[in-house]
């Protein structure tokens, strides 16, 4: 968890490299919606757009369907998901359903005005969702997968506008999720700044007392 630019994909797909279960990304599975042009694409695109969150009965169904799935029955990371209060309690009943728990709710900080810069460089390969950073990860940068450098794009709500939207919803309605993880002991909080390794092993340190 955290606000948008905090590292969370970037991290997300470190662990599920690590752990070996399914990267469940809300914000990937809704922009594979849009790109593909499904029913629910059309419903969620204006969302997406405008930096707003997706309302709670259609992530609801997402990720329902999401979790249900084969590839989830060993563990899962949940990368943005859940982002509202009500989203917090759907999380509690298929959880239940599923008979898994929760092990940790990482979140991870880092100063609003490096949010801004990383949003705003920040460019990805429409074909595989590999971020990179105009300025930190250059697509030549080493350990970069063979690109097609033009092909990168911006998200549509990566633009400055969209972005100090993003950044007041995640104020009011995510905070409080994690202030209800943190009532039941699950937070862990993760000093997101620095290089991504740096981060990666700071998570390490919290889930090894899983
Ligand atoms: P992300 O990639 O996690 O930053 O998500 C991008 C966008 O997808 C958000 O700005 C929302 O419009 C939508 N979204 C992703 N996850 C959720 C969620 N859990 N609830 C509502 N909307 C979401």
């Amino acid at each position: 968890m955290g606000p948008p630019g905090v590292g969370k994909g970037t991290q997300a797909r470190k662990l599920t490299e690590r752990l070996r279960v399914p990267h469940v990304s809300t914000g990937d599975m809704l922009r594979d919606a849009v790109h593909d042009g499904s029913v629910l694409g059309r419903r969620v695109r204006p969302f997406l757009e405008a930096g707003q969150l997706v309302p709670d009965e259609l992530m609801e169904e997402l990720i329902v369907e999401r979790l249900g799935r084969q590839d989830a029955k060993q563990g899962f990371i949940l990368d943005g998901f859940p982002r509202t209060a009500d989203q917090v309690i759907t999380l509690d009943r298929v959880l239940g359903r599923l008979g898994a728990t929760l092990d940790r709710a990482f979140v991870l900080t880092v100063p609003e005005a490096e949010l801004v810069r990383r949003l705003s460089g920040r460019r990805v390969c429409p074909g595989c969702g590999a971020l990179y950073h105009i300025e930190s990860r250059p697509p030549a940068s080493a350990g970069a997968k063979r690109l097609r450098p033009k092909a990168l794009v911006q998200r549509p709500d990566d633009q400055e506008d969209v972005v100090k939207h993003r950044l007041e919803v995640y104020r009011d309605q995510t905070l409080p999720v994690i202030r209800a993880y943190s009532d039941r002991s699950l937070h862990v909080e993760v000093d997101g700044t620095g290089d991504p390794d740096a981060v990666s092993r700071r998570i390490d340190r919290g889930l090894a007392a899983v």
